[in-house]
């Protein structure tokens, strides 16, 4: 299962109920951190998304409000006895910018951090996925998108090898890996006992107009999170400042055939519910499957469907 938890849904400036940008993406025991506004590590222990378990950390771009929360992380990781490295990835241009936040108090870490630039293509490996990065477009700002894939796997039909004399065990591993055995002198080839299961796929795209990037990067994901900076009447603005709108976004939802559309990088501007609803209705006219993010939003995704539920806020326990 692949758990997104949302912990800042504001676009450039915090609200009382958004928090700036920051997504983690949870898999089989490790956390991905998806941008990191001021005051993430903060959003990260209130909502009890386990800061130890932190694995890699991918920004976007440079822009303040998606990685000012940098320099007290590694901060508090590192009083917290952190002892794995820690990967930040960012796109090359702003990689002496995220130097200065995590060197500027000549703070000691027990750790090793290794800050990684972004060239596109594949740019993590986990067990059982990956992480690929795109281009958008965020005028003369060099700004990335993010795909998070589970593998696809081989899943073997005991009934459709029942012919055959396969059962499970060794053998069926691998047949699985290379795509034919031999059982009682018979070759048994995997496509005819086994079929592929598709991993799950999350795209998050922030901080750009729409792109033909996006919607290949986001081709049939069971969930794309597209920045909404601004509603339709807002258009000249979102072209002017390189953000997109809520249609703009649900536009490229439709295109890339995903299966829900999350909303965020909500302005402060849409601050009322009757504000957000037609941001929303603007965004489902196009692509009806469409969300308005909110901090503290979770969605565990597997392939047999989305739940989505609100975390409580901890106020018990001030362990990371
Ligand atoms: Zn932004
Ligand atoms: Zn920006």
């Amino acid at each position: 299962m692949v758990t997104v938890t949302f912990l800042g849904t504001a676009g450039s400036t915090p609200t009382s109920s958004r928090a700036l940008p920051a997504l983690t993406v949870e898999y089989d025991g490790k956390l991905l951190l998806f941008d990191c506004g001021d005051g993430t590590q903060l959003h990260m222990i209130r909502r009890n998304v386990g800061l130890p378990k932190l694995s890699a950390v991918f920004l976007s771009h440079i822009h303040a409000d998606h990685t000012a929360g940098m320099a007290g992380l590694v901060r508090s990781l590192a009083l917290n006895k952190r002892e794995a490295p820690l990967d930040i990835y960012i796109p090359e241009s702003g990689r002496s910018g995220i130097h200065a936040l995590l060197e500027y108090d000549r703070a000691r870490f027990e750790y090793s951090i290794n800050v990684k630039p972004i060239k596109g293509g594949t740019i993590y490996k986990g067990r059982g996925f990956e992480v690929s990065a795109f281009k958008v477009d965020h005028g003369d700002t060099p700004t990335y998108g993010f795909v998070f894939k589970e593998d696809d796997r081989w899943h073997f039909m005991a009934e459709k090898a029942a012919s055959t004399g396969l059962k499970e065990g060794p053998l069926v591993g691998e047949l699985l890996k290379k795509g034919s055995v031999k059982v009682n002198g018979r070759l048994v080839l995997r496509e005819d006992v086994a079929e592929m299961r598709y991993g799950v796929k999350v795209v998050y795209v922030t901080d750009t107009r729409p792109t033909a990037s996006t919607v290949a990067a986001a081709r049939d994901a069971d969930l794309l999170v597209h920045e909404a900076t601004y509603a339709n009447e807002e258009h000249d603005l979102a072209v002017k400042r390189k953000h997109s709108t809520a249609q703009e976004a649900a536009k490229s939802a439709q295109k890339a055939k995903v299966t829900m559309l999350a909303l965020t990088h909500i302005s402060a501007r849409y601050g009322t519910r009757k504000d957000l609803m037609s941001l929303l209705r603007e965004a489902t006219s196009v692509f009806p499957n469409t969300i308005i993010a909110k901090d503290g939003m979770s969605i565990d995704i597997t392939k047999d469907g989305m739940s989505i539920k609100m975390l409580k806020t901890n106020k018990v326990s001030d362990k990371l």
